[in-house]
């Protein structure tokens, strides 16, 4: 039997989101039923929700930073129980037999890629839906567990930000003697400057104003900048090892690489919806590289989050019931986040 609960959903691109009902799937053998603790709010439910990015399903119900209870488990489930405190990312299948999936890089899955949390139809041929909702049911592989000196408000936003900010550091090697540039101090650059922190580099954030300096000093960073100021690009110059660029909107590439060292590497996990220019001559100068990263695959989620626990590394968060839903999204745009909406899913 398929099971209504209670949702907060987009009816269609750039709508107001409303209070609706939606059926999730009965429990197969591999799922796990979720009761719906807390949910982020991401710029890319906001992005998706507009049809930012394209063409997009709806209704929409968004959210991809989940955390919650195991209420119901499947018989052929091992890996989680009734009662244990757990996570829900941006994915919730792939194919697990590609080269990716195999590597534990689901979400790079070449084989018909992955299937989104929500905006994406899911293999039984129906829409996905996401987690500003009281219950989903996921297969048991897309289930992270959430340690338990980790509370369940503060982690959700691990399930994105923090994965989408961890992989790229660990990939291009942030740590000790390497300098780390976040841009941009929002949802995923609060978590960037924690976690580069964490693992031991030297962290700068620009930001566009000095706003917001003493949160990102307090949040482990050791140089904070105004990148409205132009001398900011004089004094910086070649400097970054690595710079991790979380803006939604398009920048001034050139004036970013140049801030680049030799062999330097700009990774943007920010997603404008317009196309962006650079030119090459730009990155020739110093084999300076430009990149991209897509939030990380469900081992290394898992590894994030140990990661977190131990090294007291969580969200910072403002706690809003579902009705402020839409007021969240006009501040997420205005910059005016600190630095992360979560949605307390009882007032669904
Ligand atoms: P967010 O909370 O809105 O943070 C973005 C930050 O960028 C803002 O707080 C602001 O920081 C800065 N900013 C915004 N507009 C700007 C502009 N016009 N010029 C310069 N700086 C600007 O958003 P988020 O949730 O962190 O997401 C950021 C981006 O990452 C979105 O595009 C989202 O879709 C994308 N994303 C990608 C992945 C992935 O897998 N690659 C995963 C999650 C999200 P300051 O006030 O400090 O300047
Ligand atoms: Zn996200
Ligand atoms: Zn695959």
């Amino acid at each position: 039997m398929t099971i209504t609960v209670a949702a907060y959903a987009a009816p269609a691109a750039g709508a107001p989101l409303e209070r609706t009902t939606i059926e999730r799937r009965p429990v197969g053998e591999h799922d796990v039923l979720i009761d719906i603790a807390f949910v982020g709010i991401c710029h890319s439910d906001i992005h998706q929700a507009r049809a930012g990015w394209g063409a997009a399903v709806f209704p929409m119900v968004p959210g991809h930073e989940i955390t919650g209870v195991v209420s119901e488990v499947g018989t052929g489930v091992t890996a989680h129980a009734v009662g244990d405190r757990v996570g829900v990312g941006c994915m919730v299948d792939s194919c697990r037999a590609c080269d990716n999936c195999q590597a534990g890089l689901e979400q790079y899955c070449t084989g018909g890629g992955p299937v989104w949390t929500y905006n994406a139809i899911g293999k039984d041929g129906q829409p996905t839906y996401g987690g500003y909702s009281q219950q989903v049911v996921v297969d048991q592989h897309f289930v992270v567990r959430i340690p338990d000196a980790l509370a369940l408000d503060v982690a959700a936003p691990l399930l994105c930000a923090g994965i989408t900010t961890y992989s790229p550091l660990r990939h291009w090697n942030a740590g000790p003697g390497r300098r780390v540039a976040v841009v941009g101090l929002g949802g995923l650059g609060h978590m960037g400057v924690q976690l580069a922190h964490a693992l031991g580099a030297e962290v700068t954030v620009l930001s566009q104003s000095l706003r917001k300096k003493d949160d990102g000093l307090r949040l482990g960073a050791d140089d904070y900048h105004a990148t409205a100021d132009p001398a900011t690009f004089e004094q910086l110059k070649g400097r970054f090892d690595l710079i991790i660029n979380t803006v939604s909107a398009p920048l001034d590439f050139a004036a970013y690489f140049a801030l680049l060292r030799t062999d330097g590497a700009m990774v943007n996990v920010g997603l404008p919806e317009e196309p962006v220019q650079i030119t090459l001559q730009s990155l020739n100068g110093n084999r300076r590289s430009m990149s991209s990263s897509g939030i990380g695959g469900i081992a290394e989620t898992q590894e994030m989050l140990d990661f977190c626990a131990e090294h007291g590394v969580a969200s910072e968060i403002e706690l809003i019931r579902a009705d402020q839903v839409n007021e969240a999204y006009e501040r997420v745009l205005a910059s005016d986040v600190r630095y992360r909406f979560v949605i307390d899913t009882a007032t669904i």
